[in-house]
């Protein structure tokens, strides 16, 4: 089959590699009709996480079972499905919790929870920016979805539920969000959209978005998020001016640990700085930016170690809170894809691109440099451009 291989540093490419299988009883095997390149595959794209040579990327991934192990009662062939990136069993204590992201068998790393598809650090197991996908425990990571998933431009929503949405969403939840209350999203990339598209779908009386690309900041103001320019303005000073003063009720960070100033400059504890700065007193931050252990690339020096400067002083003395992490997709997903099923929602608002698995190293050229109008990526690996 055909597959997007990683091979070092801002090398990928389209490559034939052995077909995806049924390994165990438990797996699904799915046909890719679409996939995403995600934020999070850039930082593997840039060479910025441990992902070894030679893996399939792609995390966010919908497509058609093709076979079924024999130990697969719930899925059919002939299903469509959409994936949660988090791979999890179902019978752990996390999974049991509902704390799929964090699941304490499907990673065979000692000591470490939580899997995904061709992702660094989250197990062996092969993405889906390829023809074929095993899924493993089918019958828990699959979600069936309706009728009209077979439909491609519908797919451009549902292929949404495997990350992005979801992740938005938790942000908002990690940051306790409630109808009225305002919001401040850091990050205007596909997580930060989702973020401010779930606060409105949420009741947020005032949802502001702070980034520096006019094209994303446009998409932001689509669905009427107030757009903070942090390239002309300080995002603090406007976020205050915005809120009488006070801060925002709610915080998210979308951004990670390769959160950059407007002249380039990484500085990955800067906006959680300026999110304690932002929020107001006994506010709720979630950060669902990614952030990772260690960072030997990094151009600060205490983040190679994974630390940084964080300014806990004003954290504590707001008495702030703060929720952080992976999301657990499947607490939402099911949800989530009523309101697209029903036509209350339609998250591929965000996409801009639609390509053949064939132009995904092209893609990934454009999305990292974060060329304008490339908002969020779709690759159909069945060939047709939607
Ligand atoms: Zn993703
Ligand atoms: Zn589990």
């Amino acid at each position: 089959m055909k597959a997007v291989v990683y091979a070092g540093p801002r090398q990928i490419s389209v490559q034939d590699v052995p077909d995806a299988r049924i390994e165990r009883p438990t797996d699904v095997l799915v046909r890719v009709t679409t996939t995403n390149i995600c934020g999070s595959d850039l930082h593997m794209y840039e060479g910025r996480t441990t992902m070894e040579p030679g893996r399939v990327l792609g995390h966010e991934n919908l497509g058609e079972v093709v076979e079924v192990g024999s130990a697969v009662d719930r899925v059919r062939v002939g299903d469509m499905v959409c994936l949660p990136f988090n791979i999890s069993c179902g019978f752990c204590a996390n999974c049991e919790k509902g704390l799929t992201a964090f699941c304490l068998t499907t990673n065979p790393e000692p000591g470490i929870a939580g899997a995904a598809y061709g992702f660094a650090g989250m197990g062996p197991y092969s993405g889906g920016q390829a023809e074929l996908l095993r899924v493993p425990y089918g019958d828990f990571n699959c979600l069936v979805l309706p009728e009209d998933a077979r439909d491609r431009e519908r797919q451009k929503d549902y292929v949404m539920l495997a990350d992005i949405w979801p992740t938005g969403w938790h942000a908002t939840q990690l940051a306790r969000m409630r109808a009225g209350d305002s919001v401040v999203i850091y990050g205007s990339g596909p997580v930060g959209l989702m973020a401010a598209y779930s606060a409105m779908i949420r009741g947020a009386s005032q949802v502001m978005i702070v980034d520096r690309h006019p094209d994303r900041l446009a998409k932001a103001e689509e669905i009427g998020a107030i757009a903070i320019d942090d390239s002309r303005t300080s995002p603090v000073d406007r976020v205050m001016e915005l809120t009488g003063g006070h801060g925002a009720d709610r915080g998210c960070e979308c951004v990670g640990f390769q959160a950059h100033d407007p002249q380039g400059v990484e500085h990955p504890n800067m906006t959680l700085n300026n999110l304690v700065k932002s929020v107001k007193f006994a506010g709720t931050i979630g950060v669902v930016g990614v952030f990772i252990p260690t960072d030997p690339g990094s151009p600060d020096d205490l983040y190679k170690q994974g630390e940084i400067a964080f300014d806990y002083g004003m954290f504590w003395f707001k008495g702030q809170t703060i929720g952080n992490g992976q999301c657990s997709v499947k607490n939402y997903n099911r949800q989530l894809c009523r309101l697209i099923e029903t036509g209350r929602a339609r998250p591929s608002w965000v996409v801009s691109q639609e390509l053949r698995l064939d132009d995904a190293p092209s893609g990934y050229e454009h999305f990292d440099r974060r060329d304008d109008g490339w908002t969020k990526v779709v690759i159909h690996p069945d060939g047709s451009r939607g």
